[in-house]
């Protein structure tokens, strides 16, 4: 125990800390779109709020991944949807493409884009003249993305070849409709949404396993080292996380690295750009360029809940700046961090959104796309919480 770390007194453990109608365990984006999404849906069926609190490890203004990421907007690269396409049906991948992009809408509908610094720069899949071969497998196969992609959009055309963004980079397929956010605002956009429909939140109290709650007649009574908290439903929205409260669920984690520089001469790029088949990502910062990525050459290392940084993923991203963004230019490192995501242990890339027991919910496993997923997620869950 630290200094810091003051015992709980027995006043303190034993008490109702909240009762009402949900509980969400996660206060990433996809907490907070869950608890935005059933006020909605309340308000337009002319009932009352619900009574919601979200509980939240971390404290205040902080998530696992949520206030971490690369703010992409995005929907699936060429070569991701390529990769996909050898090993599920079209169905699969057309319906996940389509929540992604409903998600994109409703982050318009829900935010001001100027509140979250949203960019429609649109999005680039990027390749190095050795990746020759994988470009033009992509060229092969334009005509059929872009079927693909008008059954998830309507657009008629998502993709199409653009020119390059660097001599490094002289290949590039431009896609249509993915933009950049900044992700504390968008956070705690959501937040402050949230807190306007009387949302509560509690930051600090770690939420225990499934095995410590008790079942009820009217729901859930879910103890904390601060107090109890009773809900008629319980929304687990914990992510990378969720193994911890919900044993056997398929989930492992993947830690996501980033770093961000200020480069010596002005960087003219726009939009988000996604190379090395989605492995690495960059990004124009206000004339900062923040890179992330590189998390699959490390996987046993990054194939963890702890949030840190690591010599062997920053040096690789170094060595990209160096070699491919930026090569003769002189930067200065601005910040570097992680964030977790949670993916499934199987491959599997969808999400899980499912009840787990009567009244107990879990929305987790959101990939490297929960930016885009997480209003869409928020939508389903207040329906099948609704109905
Ligand atoms: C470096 C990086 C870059 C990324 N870039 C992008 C991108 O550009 N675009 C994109 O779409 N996605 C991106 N992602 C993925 C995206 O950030 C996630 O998919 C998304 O944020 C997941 O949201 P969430 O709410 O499910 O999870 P989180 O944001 O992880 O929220 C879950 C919360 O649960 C809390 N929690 C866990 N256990 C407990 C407990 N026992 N009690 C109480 N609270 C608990 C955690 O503290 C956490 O805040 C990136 C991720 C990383 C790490």
């Amino acid at each position: 125990m630290s200094k810091n770390d003051v015992p709980f007194s027995f006043w303190e453990k034993n008490r109702s800390l909240f009762q009402g109608d949900v509980i969400i365990i996660g206060g990433g984006l996809v907490g907070q779109s869950v608890a935005i999404a059933l006020q909605k849906k309340r308000i337009k069926s002319h009932q009352k709020p619900l009574k919601i609190c979200i509980v939240d490890k971390l404290p205040t203004g902080k998530s696992g991944a949520s206030t971490r990421n690369a703010g992409f907007a995005c929907f699936g690269s060429p070569t991701e949807i390529l990769d996909d396409m050898n090993q599920e049906t079209e169905n699969k991948i057309v319906a996940r493409m389509k929540n992604r992009i409903a998600g994109i809408s409703l982050w318009k509908n829900w935010v001001s884009p100027d509140i979250i610094d949203w960019e429609d720069h649109n999005g680039y899949e990027v390749f190095e003249p050795q990746e020759i071969k994988s470009y033009e497998e992509v060229l092969n196969q334009l005509d059929n993305l872009n079927r693909m992609g008008k059954l998830a959009s309507g657009e008629k055309q998502i993709y199409s070849k653009t020119s390059q963004i660097s001599t490094n980079l002289p290949y590039s397929i431009k896609i249509n409709g993915e933009a950049s956010l900044n992700p504390g605002k968008a956070h705690n956009a959501l937040v402050e949404i949230n807190r306007s429909f009387g949302t509560v939140f509690f930051n600090g109290i770690r939420i225990s396993g499934r095995k410590n709650w008790i079942k009820t007649r009217n729901g859930w009574t879910i103890p904390s080292n601060q107090g109890d908290f009773k809900a008629s439903k319980v929304v687990v929205a914990t992510n990378a996380w969720t193994p911890e409260l919900i044993p056997g669920v398929d989930i492992t984690p993947g830690r996501g690295q980033i770093i961000l520089i200020k480069p010596s001469q002005t960087t003219i790029f726009k939009g988000v750009c996604h190379a090395k088949k989605g492995y690495l990502y960059f990004r124009n910062l206000n004339n900062y360029l923040l890179l992330g990525g590189g998390r699959n050459l490390f996987r046993q290392e990054e194939t963890s809940l702890d949030m840190c940084t690591t010599a062997n993923v920053q040096t690789y991203l170094e060595s990209y700046i160096k070699e491919v963004l930026i090569p003769k230019q002189e930067y200065t490192v601005i910040n570097r961090w992680s964030g977790i995501m949670a993916f499934s242990r199987s491959g599997e890339k969808s999400s899980l959104i499912y009840w787990e027991e009567p009244n107990l919910l879990i929305a987790a496993r959101m990939g490297g796309m929960g930016v885009a997923l997480a209003p869409k997620v928020g939508e389903d869950v207040a329906k099948m919480i609704l109905t």
